[in-house]
């Protein structure tokens, strides 16, 4: 099975993108996740993108990373996609590489993933997400390390603004692809576990579980 998560930022991809993983045991790719750890090591690759993570990296690297990714064996039984294609162009271009199952369009309103992105804190060791609404703690659980806040939400309407220019024009692509499955997330009167679970069943539903 391959398929991509595609939402704004805030909209909960990574977080469905962890519980697919382990459900159907297949790989969890997180564009996002490795620029962060190519930034952190400061390898040549980090040093090359840090300028970008508030806006887009050049899709000439994010199509050479994410092929490199795949070529891995954990991919072999499929892969989820987060955070990749992120554009009209890398979705032609990955196009070209190979087909996805499903494209998973999580819509949840602009004032909800903006309140989501100022309540997230990410481990800045093992990238564990938390909400300052339902965590108040500032160490990760998992490792101990320190929660921070990503340094590419400190400018929230840049990464909105980035998002409804770049990335939605490939809800209307993956339409006339005929691969678009769509959530609707409303959030309103529940709370962010009831939310996450009712996110997880729509989306099992769309891929036919
Ligand atoms: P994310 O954690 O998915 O929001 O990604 C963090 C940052 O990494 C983004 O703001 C972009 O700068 C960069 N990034 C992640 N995925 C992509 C992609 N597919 N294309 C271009 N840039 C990306």
């Amino acid at each position: 099975m391959k398929i991509s998560l595609l939402g704004a930022p805030g909209s909960g991809k990574g977080t469905q993108a962890k519980l697919l993983s382990q459900y159907y045991d297949i790989a969890h790719i997180s564009t996002g996740d490795l620029f962060r750890k190519a930034i952190s090591e400061n390898t040549e690759l980090g040093k090359k993108i840090k300028q970008y993570m508030s806006t887009l990296v050049p899709d000439s690297i994010v199509m050479d990373l994410v092929k490199e990714r795949l070529s891995k064996d954990d991919c072999k039984n499929g892969y989820i996609l987060d955070g990749f294609p992120r554009t009209v162009n890398q979705a032609r271009l990955f196009d070209r590489y190979t087909k996805l199952d499903k494209v998973i369009y999580l819509n949840v309103p602009k004032e909800e993933v903006v309140d989501r992105i100022l309540s997230r804190r990410t481990c800045e060791n093992c990238g564990e997400i938390y909400n300052t609404h339902t965590f108040s703690d500032t160490k990760c659980v998992k490792c101990g390390h320190n929660l921070v806040i990503r340094k590419e939400d400190e400018n929230i309407e840049l990464r909105f603004d980035t998002y409804l220019k770049e990335t939605f024009p490939l809800v209307k692509y993956y339409k006339g692809e005929n691969l678009l499955g769509e959530v609707i997330v409303d959030s309103n009167s529940k709370s962010a576990v009831e939310n996450i679970n009712q996110t997880f069943e729509a989306i099992k539903r769309i891929l036919g579980d």
